[in-house]
């Protein structure tokens, strides 16, 4: 399988990234904020709690989402790889995830981390807001988004090093630029793993 984590703070195009990725290599998609914002959508036990989450900037429960993961990576069995956004986004998520993945015999194969800077990140959030209509879209939780991201989040990079899996990516130029970079990189790895 090839199994893909796409990272970056919040804005730095993941989703956007992810579904060219898809379009490209026919992988499936697993965003963790889709499946949190369905659940909102449906009134949930699930979407209740993780809105309180949600519009405050801040992560859902490891535990909480770690089974929402185990839950939808079983209805991807006869997947040929999946594209990870928007988890791991802690540490003891990461390592949730490799045993997940170990038990069904296969792996991460690459992280590729999106590198924006901070203004223009807010700048696109912010703009994003007008349209998506996303509770969190807003300047107050934005900021908490990003202390969020660099105090529990960016410390993944170091664990992908650790593993050999963590290939950095310029998150600034146009959105087919950007994929050119991410879709060399997965190329090779398909070529010599
Ligand atoms: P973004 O990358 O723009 O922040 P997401 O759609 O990935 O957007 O996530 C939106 C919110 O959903 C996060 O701020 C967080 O509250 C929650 N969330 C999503 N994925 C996770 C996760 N893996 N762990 C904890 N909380 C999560």
């Amino acid at each position: 399988m090839l199994n893909v984590v796409i990272f970056g703070a919040p804005g730095s195009g993941k989703g956007t990234q992810s579904e060219l990725i898809i379009k490209e290599f026919g992988l499936d998609h697993i965003s963790t904020g889709d499946v949190l914002r369905a659940e909102i959508k449906a009134g949930s036990e699930l979407g209740k709690i993780a809105n309180d989450y949600i519009t405050k900037g801040q992560l859902v429960p490891d535990e909480l989402i770690i089974n929402i993961l185990a839950k939808v990576l079983d209805s991807k069995k006869d997947s040929k790889g999946v594209i990870f956004d928007g988890f791991p986004r802690t540490i003891p998520q990461a390592e949730a995830l490799k045993k997940m993945l170990n038990e069904r015999g296969t792996d991460v194969t690459v992280m590729i981390n999106l590198h924006v800077d901070e203004d223009e990140l807010i700048n696109r959030l912010l703009e994003r807001g007008k349209k998506s209509g996303r509770s969190d879209d807003n300047l107050e939780t934005i900021k908490s988004r990003l202390d969020v991201y660099h105090s529990q989040t960016a410390p993944l990079a170091e664990y992908y090093i650790k593993e050999g899996k963590h290939h950095a990516v310029k998150g600034v130029g146009t959105i087919e630029e950007i994929f050119g970079f991410i879709k060399e990189k997965i190329e090779s790895l398909r070529v010599n793993p």
